[in-house]
C-alpha cells in the first residue's frame, strides 16, 4: 500500500489553508511563510488557482497529515494511491 497525496478541486472552495499550513511549501515560499498565496514561481506541492486546489509538485510531500487537518471540507487527503 502507498499512501499518497490526492486533492478533490470538486470540493475545494479555494481558502488555502492547506497550502500556507504546508511546511514543506513555507520552507520554499517566503511568501507562504508569511500567511500569504505566492506570487513568485518557487516550486510547491499545491496550489489554489481559480478558487481550486492543484496538485504541482506531489513528489515533495513529507506526507505529515497537517494540510489534511486543516481543510475544512475534506479535499485534500492522504490516502492509498495504488
Ligand atoms: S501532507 Fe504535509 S508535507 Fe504533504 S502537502 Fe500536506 S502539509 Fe505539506
Ligand atoms: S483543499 Fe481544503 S484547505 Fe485547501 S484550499 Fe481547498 S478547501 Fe481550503
Amino acid at each position: 500500500m502507498t499512501i499518497g497525496l490526492v486533492v478533490h478541486p470538486e470540493l475545494c472552495h479555494g481558502c488555502g489553508n492547506c497550502v500556507v499550513s504546508c511546511p514543506v511549501n513555507a520552507l520554499r515560499s517566503s511568501e507562504i511563510a508569511g500567511g500569504k498565496g505566492p506570487t513568485d514561481d518557487v516550486e510547491i506541492i499545491m496550489i489554489v488557482e481559480d478558487g481550486e486546489i492543484n496538485l504541482r509538485n506531489s513528489d515533495l510531500c513529507g506526507k505529515c497529515g497537517t494540510c489534511v487537518e486543516t481543510c475544512p471540507v475534506d479535499a485534500i487527503k492522504l490516502e492509498d494511491v495504488e
